[in-house]
């Protein structure tokens, strides 16, 4: 029995399942399930009988950033944030549109980093 294998990217969820199937000698139908969301993958009838779908890559929406991706993102807000609140120290943009500006984007800046922070997989740390 010679078993092979046939990737498949969910039109659901968009995982990348990896689908086994051998061949049967009979005619037969069967219906396989995304391993991620059960939806249909693949409606199949004829003499290769396919098995359950195996996730291979994880749908990229629900990629979860690893701890050194997860500290560079902060620490480039985190720098973003410190040169906005510089350019308010500078005198010469005290009474310019800029100042406005600068600080409306340091706040956001200081939010995404902290709401970043907050993602953190904070299991097993010390
Ligand atoms: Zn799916």
């Amino acid at each position: 029995m010679n078993q092979s294998t046939v990737d498949m990217t969910c039109e659901h969820c968009e995982a990348f399942n990896e689908v086994s199937y051998s061949g049967l000698g009979v005619q037969s139908s069967g219906m396989v399930k995304c391993a991620v969301c059960a939806g249909e993958l693949l409606l199949w009838k004829g003499t290769r009988d396919y098995n359950k779908a195996e996730l291979k890559i994880s749908p990229a929406k629900e990629r979860i950033l690893t701890r050194d991706e997860q500290h560079r993102a902060t620490e480039f807000l985190f720098e973003s944030a410190r040169r906005r609140r510089k350019l308010l120290d500078t005198p010469e943009i005290t009474n310019s549109p800029m100042l406005a500006a600068a600080q409306a984007e340091a706040s956001a800046f200081e939010r995404a980093a902290e709401f970043l922070m907050g993602c953190a997989d904070n299991t097993g740390s010390a």
